[in-house]
């Protein structure tokens, strides 16, 4: 007996045993949630197509020649070429990617060319496992590079099925070895060198660790928490987010979020939650995004305002939002609080699903511009980060609607959808119709074999202001808000409906503290902006003078008798001159 239990305490120093957090909220798996309809369904279904498209031997190429095997198919160019910023850089996010949609959608063709894209890439590694594509990826962004072959190599395997992606997450991590720092250093600025950002590595080692059990995927992750620099002061609610690059460390908070679930410490908690109030309060504009040309501003200076007139450059926006929208999935399951689902909303609508579609060749999206008379433009060179986030963040559309409590669901977001799973070993489907974003009518329909009782929480978002009514099957019914959520608890039964409307009106927020009168307007959770806005407009239309356009759904228009000013919301946009911020109207 004393010797089981010697050999399971030594057994337990070996492998850190994982403390047992129980979070308010909890993600549902790929596959749990179908979009149906609407908008993001839209875009859903280009960017799968569009990454299906994508040549398998032209990803492989610079691989293929790493490894000098014959390596047919014409060069990448751009960021992933063999003399490109990032040699082979976005090739896991690909992958990962497409192993999302497979999982979420069902379509085998995303497995099987996760399938050929993981061979292809294993046949390349050798006999030291090398994982990188040519010697500006080892020596500057091995971390960087490690991070995305890890989270497609894992995806691969939990999603598509991949077995052997599961024995080549130790194979690449031991073969970066060699290029990788012992310990975690950090990233001031967007230009000064060293670029390469460990600190964004912990969260996938930590799941590394989680599924192999090997003990080094953990000590790294620990060596790479951005823990003295960064997580400490910002729990003890230091504002150290001035100066440092943008993406790169509000990606780093999801590393803090995983830190939190693996090691227990809530630490990671206060500074994620701290992190957040500080983006929102001093960093964000109106759609959610930070950090002009890449960096944090020093607040309460006007830096924002002066953005406007500096830089075309506002917002990183899918990597960013995807950033941005991990971190209040984190925060939204530590917490249960729907403010960080008033976040994710903002940052979504107005940020991944505002981006210019990518071309079928390598141009695609990078920054936002929030100026005036100004356009959407794709970034200069062909296949840059944002490639491979653009497919992780729509991919994950389906994860940010629906959450598991501990007694039911929380409808978290609005959009046509359909969410299945168990409540008490009964299968419960529950269907939303809504016209969100554009309106703000919602209908949850339930379909169940057998009656069984559950709780219901919808989000009522900020900007809605009272708490609207809900009706049960057509009948008013009781809700207790909790957290910005309204808690219904009921035994449903099949066909049981739940209606309710959020009331969407217009309101202007201003750029910055400093600049009261410079504003983007919102209806909702949407930013509007001016569509083809005439030369030497100075002022935003009124907003009690905009109605509903009859030209276009979700369009609003203000006539005077010298024009006719047209808004939209920025997901409209595409080609045309638009106009986000302006002078509040007198
Ligand atoms: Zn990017």
């Amino acid at each position: 007996m004393a010797t089981a239990v010697a050999a399971s305490l030594a057994g337990a120093t070996q492998l850190p045993a994982l403390p047992r957090v129980s979070d308010p909220l909890s993600e549902f798996e790929y596959g749990a949630v179908q979009l149906t309809g609407g908008p993001l369904k839209r875009q859903y279904d280009r960017i799968h197509a569009a990454y299906m498209a994508l040549d398998n031997d032209r990803l492989l190429r610079v691989y293929r020649l790493r490894a000098g095997l014959p390596a047919p198919g014409a060069p990448m160019g751009g960021w992933y070429g063999r003399d490109g910023f990032v040699p082979g850089h976005s090739l896991g996010q690909y992958i990962s990617g497409l192993s999302r949609f497979g999982r979420a959608t069902g379509d085998p063709a995303c497995a099987a060319k996760v399938g050929e894209l993981v061979a292809g890439f294993a046949a390349t590694l050798g006999l030291h496992n090398m994982p990188f594509a040519a010697p500006n990826a080892e020596n500057v962004w091995p971390c960087y590079i490690l991070d995305k072959h890890l989270a497609g190599l894992m995806d691969a395997y939990k999603l598509s099925g991949i077995k052997d992606a599961r024995d080549l997450v130790p194979r690449v991590f031991h073969g970066a070895l060699p290029y990788i720092p012992q310990h975690g250093r950090d990233r001031i600025g967007k230009r000064n060198p060293p670029y390469d950002e460990t600190y964004v590595l912990p969260e996938s080692l930590f799941l590394a660790y989680e599924m192999t059990g090997d003990r080094a995927f953990y000590d790294r992750a620990l060596a790479y928490l951005l823990d003295r620099d960064y997580f400490d002061p910002l729990a003890a609610g230091r504002d150290v987010l001035p100066g440092r690059h943008a993406y790169s460390h509000v990606i780093a908070l999801s590393s803090a979020g995983k830190a939190r679930l693996v090691l227990g410490d809530e630490k990671y908690l206060r500074a994620m939650q701290n992190a957040w109030a500080l983006l929102q309060s001093t960093q964000q504009y109106a759609t959610g995004g930070w950090g002009p040309n890449e960096t944090f501003i020093e607040p309460h200076k006007g830096q924002l305002f002066d953005s406007l007139h500096t830089t075309a450059d506002h917002f990183e926006t899918p990597c960013g939002s995807y950033a941005a929208i991990k971190l209040a999935r984190y925060l939204l399951c530590a917490t249960g609080d729907a403010r960080y689902g008033d976040g994710l909303e903002r940052v979504l609508f107005n940020g991944t699903l505002a981006v210019k579609e990518p071309d079928s060749d390598g141009d695609y999206p990078y920054y936002s511009t929030y100026g005036s008379q100004v356009r959407k433009v794709f970034y200069p060179q062909k296949w840059p980060c944002c490639s491979g986030t653009l497919v992780e963040g729509v991919a994950d559309y389906v994860r940010n609607i629906y959450f598991r409590t501990p007694g039911g669901v929380a409808v978290n977001f609005y959009a046509p959808s359909q969410l299945q799973w168990h409540e008490h070993g009964t299968p419960v489907t529950l269907a939303q119709e809504t016209d969100y974003p554009l309106g703000g009518s919602v209908s949850l329909r339930v379909t169940c074999s057998a009656p069984v009782q559950f709780s219901m929480q919808v989000r009522v978002p900020g900007w809605v202001g009272a708490t609207p009514s809900l009706h049960l099957n057509g009948k008013p019914v009781r809700a207790d808000v909790r957290r910005g959520f309204a808690v219904i608890h009921h035994r449903w039964t099949n066909g049981d409906t739940l209606f309710f409307n959020l009331p969407q009106q217009f309101r202007a927020e201003p750029i910055d503290d400093l600049h009261p009168e410079t504003v983007a307007l919102l209806r909702g959770p949407l930013v509007y902006v001016e569509r083809n806005p005439a030369a030497g407009g100075l002022e935003h239309a009124p907003i009690d003078s905009l109605q509903p356009s009859t030209a276009s759904p979700g369009a609003f228009a203000a006539r005077s008798a010298a024009q006719t000013r047209t808004y939209v919301p920025f997901y409209f946009v595409t080609g045309e001159a638009y106009t986000m911020y302006s002078q509040r109207a007198e």
